[in-house]
């Protein structure tokens, strides 16, 4: 029998941990005020300082060349494409020089899962990488890409994953979890590895020390039994290792895409299943806004229901530009999005650490 949903929402406000058919209930649930009052309590509980968090860095995507094929993914080409590319080398520093000098820290590595390329390739961008920047976190190959890795050098996971990190790895981006249901995976991707793959990359990197982010892409094919079963596995590795630094969830963008014919969820569907994630993922400490798929005021409006953290600047967003949905904010207009919610912005690095001046951290920066 179901339980009101008020006693639900108590339950998860108070740091108890929800089931799964607890957590279907709340999906369903369309008072979408009284799960974003939860969701906030419970952030408010999880983060009672004074300020928010931002943070600046720059989406690479280092080739768009992919074995794989994702009906979602308006980016890719396949290998024989002659707009496939490799982006140059002295390109790919230029982009990172650009981001340190808008105040970045960090640059999210990501491509499409080229066939051919050796790992040797890969420990040598990292290194080039490290050897011009080596203060910035390289937070690169989403866990499809580093799975599709062992596939084309065919070895072990750990010594992939051993050898990227010595060669200037830092950290792993979540994404390609879309949905981490396989009967979803099978739908929509061909090619890419599935559930359990994509958690044992993330198990086997956090073992090793590393940290990394989640992800879900959501309003597409699934269910909203298997939008929990998603939290659910990613709430257990957490468990398991407690290697994710946040989780970050956004709604299927669909034009230029192969699913073009589905309607985007909007904002009602994107909030109610943001604050459900607060409320259902107790072990996850922040949780990020997008704005970059949202605009700027749901992705503000978001961090009243349960998110604690604006996400990136995101200099480069190509993945989703691609797909036609792409909102561009200044980096005074996120700081000023969050003190219009009478907090202040601060910016911090992957690890949630604050990297800017207190006493600064009010002021807007002269940067667009
Ligand atoms: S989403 Fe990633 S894995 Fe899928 S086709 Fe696009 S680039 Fe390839």
């Amino acid at each position: 029998m179901n339980s009101p949903i008020s006693t639900l929402l108590d339950k998860a406000v108070a740091g108890e941990r929800l089931t799964p058919t607890e957590g279907l209930q709340l999906m369903q649930c369309r008072d979408l005020a009284a799960l974003g009052r939860a969701a906030d309590e419970v952030t408010r509980r999880l983060h009672p300082e004074s300020f928010r968090t931002y943070n600046i860095d720059r989406n690479v995507n280092y080739t768009n060349i992919c074995s794989a094929v994702c009906d979602f993914c308006a980016f890719f080409r396949s290998p024989k494409d002659p707009e496939g590319y490799i982006l140059e080398r002295d390109t790919l520093l230029e982009k990172i020089r650009e981001t340190v000098e808008l105040g970045g820290d960090q640059i999210l590595l990501q491509g499409g899962m080229h066939p051919g390329l050796p790992i040797t390739w890969y420990e040598q961008l990292l290194a080039d990488i490290k050897y011009h920047f080596p203060q910035v976190n390289v937070h690169g190959f989403s866990p499809p890409e580093i799975h599709a890795l062992t596939k084309v050098a065919k070895l072990p996971l750990e010594e992939i994953l051993t050898r990227l990190k010595a060669a200037g790895l830092g950290s792993l981006p979540g994404g390609g979890a879309e949905i981490l249901v396989d009967r979803v995976r099978k739908e929509i991707t061909r090619g890419k590895c599935l559930t359990d793959d994509w958690l044992n990359v993330m198990r086997v990197w956090h073992q090793m020390g590393g940290r990394s982010t989640a992800t879900m892409m959501f309003g597409h094919v699934e269910t909203l039994e298997e939008r929990v079963e998603h939290l659910e596995r990613l709430r257990q590795l957490q468990d398991e290792t407690g290697g994710f630094t946040a989780f970050i969830c956004w709604t299927f963008q669909p034009d230029n895409t192969d699913m073009a014919d589905i309607a985007p969820s909007g904002a009602f569907e994107y909030l109610r299943t943001q604050a459900v994630s607060r409320l259902y993922l107790n072990n996850f400490v922040n949780i990020q806004s997008s704005w970059v798929t949202q605009g700027q005021k749901i992705g503000q409006i978001a961090m009243l229901y349960g998110a604690n953290d604006m996400g990136s600047l995101m200099i480069e967003e190509n993945v989703v530009a691609e797909a036609g949905t792409v909102h561009h904010l200044s980096l005074d207009q996120i700081r000023q999005s969050i003190r219009d919610l009478g907090y202040i912005p601060r910016q911090r690095n992957v690890f949630y650490e604050l990297i800017d001046e207190p006493e600064t951290a009010s002021e807007p920066l002269a940067v667009s």
